[in-house]
């Protein structure tokens, strides 16, 4: 189930949707990033920070509040949470919890800890806060775009940034909020870029970019999606959605995702959104 490890940083991904599910180790913390998916999964990661944590404190942190990014909340109930504040102010708490007891449901899916919408310790309320434990330093950007309350995680000194659901190579950009936050959003892409020394980008679903270039590809693969999408609306020329599924492997469940966001888009381009 490891996509990816070395001394301080081990990814995990699960067999649904290449989610990943990180775990940060430094001297002062263990930091759990998304636990999920599915039972044994979250076991895996349980027993590995079991395992490693020794004396350390342990923090969970939450990316965004898609329900598949919070399902292992409970597995680790002595955690302080890391989340943003819309998060905490999310409208929609019970349709994520909701989305859990159905996937649970129609998988005959059982767990041995109770499913519970995050509550936060730590909360992230602008661009540039900071965080310190001991030598290591957390620095967070608001990220809203795909959904209302998704935040960036930049760990120092490990260089490694934490991206939640953007920034996929795996994925074309899901926009349930709003596509011109989406823009804004990789908009601080390059700026993270520069401000920190990123060694590592971790996406929520997907593969782990070790070289900048790559990340920055993956930004304007993303931005000319968006931009295209929103001409195709404009023009009401069809966007060439053969040339997407050249990129992108999972043409059934994505071109649900696409029609979304065409959805979304169309209610922008009127003024509805
Ligand atoms: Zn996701």
């Amino acid at each position: 189930m490891i996509q990816f490890q070395n001394e301080y940083v081990t990814v995990f991904e699960s067999a649904l949707f290449r989610t990943t599910s990180t775990v940060v180790i430094t001297e002062d913390l263990v930091l759990v990033v998304d636990p999920n998916w599915l039972p044994n999964e979250i076991k895996e990661i349980q027993q590995f920070v079991a395992e490693n944590r020794k004396n350390r404190s342990l923090y969970l942190l939450f990316t965004h509040s898609d329900y598949d990014h919070i399902i292992g909340y409970k597995a680790f109930p002595e955690a302080k949470v890391i989340v943003s504040e819309a998060f905490q102010n999310n409208p929609e708490k019970e349709r994520s919890l909701q989305e859990i007891f159905r996937f649970d449901n129609e998988y005959y899916i059982t767990r041995d800890y109770k499913i519970e919408y995050p509550i936060g310790d730590l909360i992230i309320k602008k661009d540039y806060q900071k965080i310190t434990f001991g030598k290591t330093n957390l620095t967070f950007y608001l990220a809203p775009g795909h959904n209302r309350d998704g935040i960036f995680t930049i760990v120092e000194p490990l260089n490694v940034w934490i991206s939640g659901d953007y920034l996929s190579n795996e994925e074309f950009p899901y926009i349930y909020y709003s596509s011109i936050e989406y823009e804004k959003t990789l908009g601080k892409v390059e700026n993270i870029l520069d401000k920190h020394e990123i060694k590592m980008l971790i996406p929520g679903h997907g593969d782990v970019a070790f070289d900048k270039a790559k990340m920055l590809a993956r930004k304007n693969e993303n931005l000319e999606y968006i931009s295209e999408l929103r001409n195709s609306l404009k023009s009401g020329k069809k966007i060439n959605l053969e040339k997407l599924w050249e990129k992108y492997r999972f043409p059934k469940v994505m071109t649900r995702f696409h029609e979304a966001n065409v959805e979304l888009m169309k209610k922008e381009i009127e003024g509805k959104n």
